[in-house]
Formats: structure tokens, C-alpha cells, sequence
């Protein structure tokens, strides 16, 4: 029998933060990855640059049905923390926008640095090993491809269903269940937008366009980039709003959020009579954009000068440009969706340690619980954070 102080699942962000730390502590922990390579998702974040974490981590950047919940760990490990041992790693990086922090090279040098970190705290790592069966009778045991191993605590950091490519499972959640775990409802999450009304031939036409818009869904908004694709719309600001928007429900956008268009557009009549509403509007916003919007808002008098244009038809206009109602039909779903909304409940699990109130020695880290970041580097944060504090009680 293969024995262990702790078996970590999962040898993503979360899992390798909290071997480390159990294996600095002189825990022998074993860390089983089903893929054939640990930290996929890492790899691949930040477009291969790594938003390891961001400067202004706050509670409010994240959501779950227990907004305190996240309280602790992020105070326990906070992205000093993280920047110290990027630091003590010699790894460059850099603050891109809003505080969120990417390696100057790339998103290899983070995982290098935890594998790194892991093997001097003594960690072993199993790569294609999958799980059968758990089972419990004061310690752990576990039946896997890999033959039947057997530890005291047991740390769940399967991470979420985002991706399966990248190792986007459903195991955390069945695992959880089977030790009498609730979940709270799974939603893809930062996710682009798609639409099956006429939006979508719009988006097609101007896909690759992108605009600073201010986005709100209910009382919710993000003032960040959004991207036409051809599928309907992607960028910062969709990723962000999407973690809020329910089904069946529109968005509202603001092409020009730092311009009251109504005011704008009737100044400039007044003083420019003559012009097209084309020339205007082009001088804020790509022209590719206004000339779609002139083919769907303004077409019979595209050719006409401002003064000729009504005060009714100015304000409709203006409504659009700041309030654009649209109604997604969906989303690209967990195929290309960062995070997952939802997870294990954490009503059920320790704040400060991270184990289960239901099943002592069981922990979960990472996206498996109900804990989701904003886009900006919050959901590896969250990652570290987790992982660090139940590693140092495991
Ligand atoms: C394309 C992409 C880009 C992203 N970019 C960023 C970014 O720049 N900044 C940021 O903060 N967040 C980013 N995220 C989100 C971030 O990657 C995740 O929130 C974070 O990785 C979660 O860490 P985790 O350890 O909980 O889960 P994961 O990193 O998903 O790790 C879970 C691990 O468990 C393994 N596993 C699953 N099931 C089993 C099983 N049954 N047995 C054994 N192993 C199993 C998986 O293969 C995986 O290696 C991105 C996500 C994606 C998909």
C-alpha cells in the first residue's frame, strides 16, 4: 500500500499552491493528475503570459452565494504574497491595465517556478492518474489506475468543467457529493456572448472591431474593451459581465460612455449643420462600426446633413449609442468559458482551512468551490490563496 500524509486531486494552480505548502511543513503529499501534464490551464492563461494575480484584490471581485467566505484566505495569502515569490523566483512581470500582473515572458516560467517549488518541498506528482473509487474508514483510500494508495487528508482541486481540453472536469463536484456536499447551480463564466437575432449577422460583418463600452447586466456594469466576433461579442467587458447575466435576459451597451450622445449630437447640429452624422460619429468610434450602425439606424437619411436629420431621429440615436439593448441568445459555453460559476457550496466547508464540516480530513481549493474572480488575474489569486491555507493544516 502506497501511504501518504495527504493526496491532493488535481495538480492545476490550486493544487500545486497547497503541496507546496503541506510539503514545506514536512507532510509527505502525493499529488494525482489525470492529464499528461500538470498545470495545463496555467500554460495557457493570460494568453500564454499569465495573469498570476492583481494589485487590487478586493472581496468584491468575486462572486458566490457566500460573499465572506473568500474573506479569510485572501487575507491569509495575499498577492504580495504571490509577487514575493515571483520576485524570489527572478521572474519578470508587468501591471498590463487595472492591476493585472503578466510575466514579460511567458506563463511556463509560473508553472516552472511551482514545480520547482514543489519538488524542494519534497512533493511527489503522479501525471495520468485517474481516480476510481474513494473510500473512507478514518484515512483515505483510493483505488486508482495507478494502483491503491491510502492518506489521512484528502485535498480536492480538480478545478472546474471550463475547458476540458484543458482538464475541465466534473470529478470535484461528484466527489463532493458522494461525502454530502451540496453544489450551488454551474454556469460558464467569463464567456463569450452569442446571439441568433439579427446582432449576429452585425457581429459577423464587424468581427475583429473592438471598443472601450461600458456594459451593465441589472445593477452591474464593466467599462472595458468589447469585441465584435462571429459569433456575436467577446473582450474584457463581456468576459466580466457575462459571470452576471442570466439566460433569457439583455445586456445594455454604451458605445460612448464618456459622452452624453443626445447633448453631444444636438451641440453639434447647431454648429456644424452641414455635415453627415457619419463624419461625426466617426470621430469617436471606428468608422467600420458607424457604418454599420448607419445601415441599421439611420439608412434612408445616411446621405443627409445633421440639420436635416429630426430631433426625434438625433435622440433615438443618442439612445442607442449610450443604452444599445441586446438580448444575448446564449453563450460559447465551457468549450472556451474561463472559469465556472458555481461549485461545491461553501456553507459546508471551513473559510479559514478549507476542509469539509461534513467529512473531517476532506478539503476543497481552488474553482471547485463557489467562489468565482472577476477577469484580472482574482482567479488564480483565489487559487493561492485556497490552496496556501489548506496546506498549512493538512
Ligand atoms: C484559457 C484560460 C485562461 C485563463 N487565464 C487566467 C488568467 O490569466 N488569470 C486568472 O486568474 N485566471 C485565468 N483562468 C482561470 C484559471 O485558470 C482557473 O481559475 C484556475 O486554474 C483554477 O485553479 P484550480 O487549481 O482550481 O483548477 P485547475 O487549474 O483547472 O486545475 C485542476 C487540475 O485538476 C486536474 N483534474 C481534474 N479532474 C481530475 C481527476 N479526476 N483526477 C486527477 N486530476 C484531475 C485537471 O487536469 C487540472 O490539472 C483562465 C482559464 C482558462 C480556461
Amino acid at each position: 500500500m502506497n501511504t501518504w500524509d495527504v493526496i491532493v486531486i488535481g495538480a492545476g494552480a490550486a493544487g500545486l499552491m497547497c503541496a507546496i505548502t503541506a510539503g514545506q511543513r514536512g507532510r509527505r503529499v502525493l499529488v494525482l493528475e489525470s492529464a499528461n501534464k500538470p498545470g495545463k490551464k496555467i500554460l495557457m492563461s493570460g494568453g500564454g503570459r499569465c495573469n498570476f494575480t492583481n494589485l487590487y484584490v478586493e472581496p468584491d471581485n468575486f462572486l458566490s452565494d457566500n460573499l465572506h467566505f473568500c474573506k479569510s484566505a485572501l487575507s491569509r495569502y495575499t498577492q504580495w504574497d504571490f509577487i514575493e515569490l515571483v520576485r524570489k523566483n527572478d521572474i519578470a512581470y508587468h501591471e498590463k491595465t487595472l492591476g493585472q500582473l503578466f510575466c514579460d515572458g511567458s506563463s511556463k516560467e509560473i508553472l516552472a517556478m511551482l514545480l520547482s517549488e514543489a519538488e524542494q518541498a519534497g512533493v511527489t506528482l503522479q501525471t495520468r492518474c485517474e481516480v476510481e473509487q474513494i473510500g473512507f474508514d478514518g484515512s483515505y483510500n483510493l483505488q486508482t489506475s495507478q494502483g491503491e494508495m491510502t492518506a489521512e487528508s484528502l485535498v480536492v482541486a480538480t478545478g472546474g468543467l471550463s475547458v476540458p481540453t484543458l482538464g475541465g472536469s466534473d470529478y470535484g463536484y461528484r466527489l463532493a457529493k458522494q461525502f454530502g456536499h451540496q453544489l450551488v447551480p454551474l454556469r460558464a463564466a467569463l464567456v463569450p456572448f452569442t446571439f441568433s437575432d439579427g446582432f449576429k449577422l452585425l457581429s459577423e460583418k464587424l468581427s475583429g472591431v473592438s471598443v472601450p463600452a461600458r456594459i451593465t447586466a441589472g445593477n452591474q456594469s464593466f467599462l472595458e474593451n468589447i469585441l465584435f466576433t462571429h459569433r456575436g461579442l467577446s473582450g474584457p467587458a463581456v468576459l466580466q459581465i457575462s459571470s452576471y447575466w442570466c439566460e433569457g435576459r439583455s445586456v445594455q451597451v454604451d458605445l460612448l460612455p464618456s459622452t452624453h450622445c443626445l447633448d453631444y449630437l444636438t451641440q453639434q447640429k447647431a454648429e456644424q449643420p452641414k455635415i453627415l452624422l457619419r463624419t461625426v460619429l466617426s470621430q469617436l468610434l471606428p468608422r467600420k462600426l458607424v457604418l454599420e450602425l448607419e445601415a441599421l439606424w439611420w439608412p434612408e437619411q445616411a446621405e443627409k446633413p445633421l440639420a436635416e436629420l429630426s430631433g426625434q431621429l438625433l435622440k433615438d440615436i443618442a439612445k442607442n449609442l449610450n443604452d444599445w439593448d441586446l438580448k444575448p441568445s446564449g453563450t460559447e459555453g465551457y468549450r472556451t468559458a474561463e472559469v465556472t460559476l458555481g461549485g461545491v457550496d461553501t456553507c459546508d466547508v471551513s473559510s479559514k482551512t478549507m476542509e469539509s464540516q461534513k467529512q473531517s480530513g476532506l478539503y476543497f481549493v481552488g474553482e471547485v468551490l463557489d467562489i468565482t474572480g472577476h477577469l484580472g488575474g482574482f482567479n488564480f489569486q483565489w487559487a493561492w490563496a485556497s490552496g496556501f491555507v489548506a496546506g498549512q493544516v493538512v
